[in-house]
């Protein structure tokens, strides 16, 4: 492993969950990495995978639901789909922790802050009695909790909603993770203690080097914490760029839907304009464009050639789109050949 490498890198992962009555493939072949200090957004509307993505990584996917043998998810350059239980037991919270939209389901009612801060620092860090109890203290502190002594010795619903989730950050942070993945953290809070944690979390991370995985449907707080972004949809991601060339030059017809929907945002203020329709539900590989039914920009082809993450000009790698409209320097015929041609290659058609 070089500094250069990612910390995680995911390869065509797909995951699947079998119900009575169909296969849900809730994420179908999705990549990316995440370095070490920076943060991944992904964003997307609710049922797009986010949330199944990030179980997956954490070795939390319960039948009737599999990761399919062709993913891989390497971390810290470790085969995770290859753990056992037990050895994912030990990655998770000890290297990846994650944070949840409701910290109470985080936390354990009948027993104080302090106590559950203990009892994750005796499992992962062998900490016990009075070191464990400064430890406890100095992570509430570190997370910004004011008389942090005193609040050590509350339960979790003498805290408010933001001083939970901060109680929540902390305890992730007790085993200092190298991961941080955070599931609509701040979804539950108002703006003010969303703002507030958003920050948190920003400071955290440049102290510890952390690398960042933030799940949220909001684009505005996308804009404010994402290095890079994935914007998923129906499973797939179906475009990545870092977080200023996504807003300056967004080019899947999704982003710009999800762009027009940020309140304020309209021009003259008028009606919020949300993209109609729902995000289907995906029961086998793609064999076209999932978002072609709410697509403004649809045509033909794309009932017929399911577009590939391919780079949004032919210059380009950092700016990627599933969208047969790109790479925009090509005539359309040319952009949907590449788009056949790359599903060809990934199994994804027959030629
Ligand atoms: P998001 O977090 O983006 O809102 P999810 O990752 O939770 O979306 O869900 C993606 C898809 O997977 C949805 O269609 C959802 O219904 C399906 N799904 C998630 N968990 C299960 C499960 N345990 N059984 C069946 N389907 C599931
Ligand atoms: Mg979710």
């Amino acid at each position: 492993m070089s500094a250069a490498d990612p910390l995680l890198s995911i390869e065509e992962l797909v995951t699947e969950f079998y119900t009575e009555k169909e296969t849900v493939r809730a994420v179908d072949g999705v990549n990316f990495d995440i370095h070490r200090g920076e943060t991944l957004g992904i964003v997307g509307e609710s049922g797009s995978g986010k949330s199944v993505t990030a179980r997956s990584i954490m070795g939390l996917v319960e039948s009737p639901g599999s990761v399919l043998s062709e993913s891989s998810i390497t971390f810290d350059g470790e085969e995770l789909t290859e753990k056992s239980e037990s050895e994912y037991q030990n990655i998770r919270g000890a290297k990846i922790a994650m944070v949840f939209q409701d910290p109470l389901t985080s936390l354990n009612p009948v027993y104080t802050v302090g106590n559950q801060l203990k009892e994750t620092l005796r499992l992962h860090r062998g900490l016990t009695g009075k070191a464990a109890t400064e430890k406890a203290i100095e992570l509430l502190e570190d997370v910004g909790i004011p008389d942090a002594a005193r609040r050590v010795k509350e339960y979790p619903h003498q805290f408010s909603g933001g001083m939970r989730q901060r109680t929540v950050i902390a305890l992730a942070l007790a085993c200092s993770p190298e991961l941080l993945i955070c599931d609509e953290p701040t979804t539950a809070l108002d703006v003010t203690i969303q703002a507030q944690i958003l920050e948190l979390l920003d400071e955290i991370q440049e102290e510890r080097d952390l690398a960042i995985m933030f799940i949220t449907h909001d684009m505005g707080v996308i804009a404010e914490v994402s290095d890079r972004v994935a914007v998923m949809y129906a499973g797939e991601i179906v475009e990545s760029a870092p977080v200023i060339d996504l807003y300056e030059n967004p080019a899947h017809p999704y982003t710009n839907g999800l762009l027009d929907s940020i309140p304020g945002e309209e021009p003259g203020g008028g009606e919020l304009s949300t993209i109609e329709g729902e995000v289907p539900i995906p029961n086998g590989p793609a064999t076209h464009c999932r978002f072609e039914p709410r697509c403004p920009k649809a045509f033909e082809e794309c009932l017929e050639v399911p577009p590939q993450l391919l780079a949004t000009e032919e210059q380009t790698d950092d700016h990627r789109a599933a969208c047969l409209l790109y790479p925009d320097d090509m005539s359309r015929e040319e952009a949907v050949q590449e788009h056949r041609a790359a599903a060809v290659r990934t199994g994804g058609i027959d030629e």
